[in-house]
């Protein structure tokens, strides 16, 4: 059983990655994972037991400032002034009372002087060292704290006192300003992806009574007001106005809505009220299938992300080491070369290790990273396209060879019955939409279209649907099949073959052949757009479809698809997928209609609005809300994007890093540049993931 709980307050990503490891441990649970930017925790397992204070509790033991609660609860992101900050500002007061007195009113002793020093920085750098101490107490030493507090007092060490304070001071500050960057971001994303609506107005026996959009049932009446979300799926039954469904297609103009307009939980009620009936309750709606679609799938962690996070375990100790050799060996071997003593050269090298030390902590890497895909999730959200998680959005920008579906994908799915080819036209489909009255398959839905006489169910009997041929079933007991031609040859039905460029259904009744009915599907309008584009971008199509040789070709021909696979069942097309995938990295776009186990074979599944189909959702590692293939397009450019913002960061980090370590080392940084290079550049990294939200749409 998977479970969700909200968590606030953690300090900083290495500390989630610690509390995690300490979740890992509790007895009963298979998986604990923590995002630490979405402040969520993710647990597996055996978990009646376990609630918000139980997980509090141990995570307090690594943060004592940490806060869990359920997952439906509400919090809101501020941080609040702590004793800490308090703490902060005294201490640099302290400082500052001192240097004015000492300067200008009277000069004190050096005891006293060093007095002052220390008392400040006790103030300025107390939770730091408190921290550094008790993970040392429990054998983690290897951290930001750790670091700040070695290089601190060793320049205390030295007497360069004022330094020491000042790193202790601007690592508390680029802290708190990383917070509110943090902050900002994650309210900026939840703004985003907060589609969640909070109350609904139940109208019931003449009174109108909120209640939350959980109550809510089939067939009730709700009164959405102009500004409010609608809580759950329902039709209008009466007024109209304008919806945003900006948050679940990306579309951005208001579309008109009116009485038997269907609207879709998460939409935004932009300037009319209205009266809704409830026809799916919130588990079922729109809404609820993507936020849990959001949330469920976080244990894929992009590579880029799990390779900074392998990264950071070894980093820190391998300058830790490198700053101790620096310090205590490299001056043994300059007093032999220099002629000199330990005691010249020993200060000169203690220095340049106490700078490498602050320069090495590994903040901007391990922060910046998962904060960037977490922002090109927020941002494909907003433009229509759900992706699972940062490992998907990831592969995005790596596929060669994207394989469409025909029907429902490239082309609407909405068939219009053209023609029907029978001695008696109205006793075909009868006969056809009795038997497609129980699919959900687009030419089943098309067919009860043409077909607008009521259903009388006492006729039929043993319905099958087989995937790929068509419908078998019992009308008044006799065998009637819906389908191919390869249904019909299946039961040794004869019959001329059409020489048709639409779809045609075929029907026959008590092993005669009645007739077909000829279908005509329209092309979505972003499909050519798209597969343009996708050339351009020198990327292998191909399409597969379970359709007639004629119209898959024609329909190909019209897109400038080269590559065709017709008269394909869903296994065969996941057997292609198979195939293909030994030399490259495949993404399948389907409509989600029995296509799901090809949406899984897939390096990435994608399906079309299947917010209808459950199935498909939970197959696909990313949903096309609004059904236009153009989203691909988008979501390709947003993978890149932020996978640049990823190097980009990863390389100034790395890159400004290095140059100050080496500086370090020749003794050509002083402490302030060391405090840039790390305090500065973490700040930099966050505010360039966030970047990727502003971006426009393509870059
Ligand atoms: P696609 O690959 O184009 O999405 P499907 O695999 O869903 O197509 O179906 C392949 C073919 O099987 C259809 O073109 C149609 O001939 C037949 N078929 C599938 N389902 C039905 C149905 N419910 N009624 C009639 N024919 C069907
Ligand atoms: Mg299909």
């Amino acid at each position: 059983m998977k479970k969700t709980f909200e968590i606030r307050d953690i300090d900083c990503a290495n500390c989630a990655l610690k509390i995690e490891n300490e979740f890992k441990k509790i007895e009963g649970l298979s998986d604990a994972k923590i995002d630490f930017a979405k402040q969520k925790i993710y647990i597996d397992g055996d978990i009646k037991d376990i609630d918000a204070n139980f997980l509090e509790k141990i995570a307090k033991k690594i943060e004592s400032s940490v806060t869990v609660y359920e997952k439906d609860q509400v919090i809101d992101n501020k941080r609040k002034f702590t004793l800490n900050h308090l703490s902060v500002i005294i201490g640099f007061l302290i400082l500052i009372a001192y240097l004015l007195i000492h300067t200008f009113v009277y000069a004190f002793a050096i005891e006293t002087s060093f007095i002052f020093y220390l008392v400040s920085y006790l103030f300025i750098g107390g939770k730091v060292i408190y921290k550094a101490l008790r993970n040392i107490s429990r054998g983690q030493i290897f951290d930001e704290n750790f670091l700040m507090m070695v290089a601190t007092i060793g320049a205390f060490f030295i007497a360069e006192y004022i330094e020491g304070i000042a790193v202790m001071l601007f690592y508390q500050i680029g802290e708190y300003f990383q917070d509110l960057a943090v902050n900002k971001s994650r309210n900026n994303i939840q703004a985003l992806m907060d589609l969640k609506p909070n109350i609904a107005h139940l109208y019931q026996e003449d009174k109108i009574q909120d209640v939350k959009p959980e109550d809510l049932s089939i067939d009730q009446v709700i009164i959405v007001k102009a500004g409010e979300k609608i809580p759950v799926d329902g039709i209008i039954l009466s007024g109209q106005t304008h919806l945003d469904e900006s948050s679940l297609t990306g579309e951005s103009k208001p579309i008109y809505k009116e009485v038997d307009d269907k609207v879709l939980s998460g939409s935004l009620n932009i300037n009319g009220s209205i009266t809704v009936l409830v026809s799916k309750t919130y588990k079922d709606s729109s809404v609820y299938k993507i936020i849990d679609f959001v949330e469920k799938n976080v244990s894929k962690k992009a590579k880029t992300e799990q390779f900074i996070t392998k990264f950071a375990k070894y980093y820190t100790p391998i300058v830790v080491g490198i700053a101790a050799i620096l310090a205590f060996l490299v001056p043994v071997i300059a007093f032999n070369l220099n002629q000199t003593s330990y005691q010249i050269e020993f200060p000169i090298y203690l220095k340049r290790a106490l700078i490498f030390l602050v320069i090495s902590c590994p903040c901007a890497l391990v922060l910046s990273v998962p904060l960037s895909f977490y922002a090109g999730i927020g941002k494909a959200s907003r433009a229509g396209i759900l992706v699972k998680s940062g490992s998907d959005l990831e592969s995005f920008s790596q596929i060669d060879h994207f394989v469409f579906d025909k029907t429902g994908t490239l082309t609407k799915g909405e068939f219009v019955v053209s023609k029907v080819y029978a001695e008696n036209e109205e006793e075909i489909l009868k006969l056809a939409s009795h038997a497609e009255s129980k699919s959900n398959h687009p030419i089943a839905l098309s067919v009860m279209r043409a077909y607008k006489k009521p259903i009388i169910e006492k006729d039929i009997d043993a319905f099958e649907e087989i995937f790929g041929y068509g419908i078998k079933i019992l009308y008044q007991n006799k065998l009637c099949l819906v389908g191919n031609e390869k249904l019909l040859n299946k039961y040794n039905i004869t019959f001329d073959i059409p020489d048709i460029k639409h779809t045609v259904i075929h029907v026959a009744y008590d092993q005669k052949y009645i007739g077909y009915i000829v279908m005509e599907d329209e092309m979505k309008i972003t499909s050519k757009e798209t597969i343009n584009h996708l050339k351009k971008l020198n990327k292998n199509i191909s399409m597969v479809t379970g359709d007639h040789k004629f119209i898959a070709l024609d329909i190909a021909k019209k897109l400038g698809i080269d590559q065709v696979y017709y008269e394909q069942l869903p296994n065969d097309k996941k057997d292609i997928i198979e195939k293909l995938k030994r030399n490259e990295k495949i993404a399948f776009i389907g409509d989600g209609i029995n296509d799901a186990p090809v949406l899984i074979s897939a390096d990435l599944g994608i399906s079309m609005g299947s917010l209808g189909s459950d199935l498909a959702v939970e197959a696909s590692d990313a949903v096309i809300m609004n059904d236009e293939p153009a989203r691909l397009i988008d979501a390709i450019y947003i993978s890149r994007l932020t996978k640049r913002v990823v190097i980009q960061n990863i390389l100034l980090a790395a890159g400004t890093k290095f140059i100050v370590l080496i500086l370090g080392a020749l003794g050509l940084a002083n402490m302030w540049l060391a405090i840039f290079a790390d305090v500065g550049i973490s700040l930099i990294a966050v505010i360039h993931a966030m970047s990727i939200l502003r971006e426009k749409k393509r870059s």
